[in-house]
C-alpha cells in the first residue's frame, strides 16, 4: 500500500492525524505521511483507508500495491 497526500488540497485540518496518528502528521500546515508510517500493518491500512474517506477535501491517495 502506498499513501500519499496532494498537499495542494490539503487545509490541514487534522483530521487524518487524528484518526491515524501512525501515518499523518501536520508539517507546515499541511498533512503529510510519515517516513516511518508502518502502512505493512493491516490495522494501520484500515485507518489510513478510513482518512482518506473522510478527508473533507480528498487530499489523500491511497493506492494498493
Ligand atoms: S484530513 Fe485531509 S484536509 Fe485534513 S489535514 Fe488530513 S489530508 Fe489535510
Amino acid at each position: 500500500m502506498n499513501v500519499s497526500v496532494d498537499s495542494t488540497k490539503c487545509i490541514g485540518c487534522g483530521l487524518c492525524v487524528s484518526m491515524a496518528e501512525e501515518v499523518f502528521e501536520i508539517v507546515e500546515g499541511v498533512s503529510q505521511v510519515k517516513p516511518d508510517a508502518p502502512l505493512q500493518d493491516s490495522a494501520v491500512q484500515q485507518k489510513a483507508n478510513d482518512a482518506a474517506a473522510v478527508c473533507c477535501n480528498q487530499a489523500i491517495v491511497v493506492e494498493e500495491s
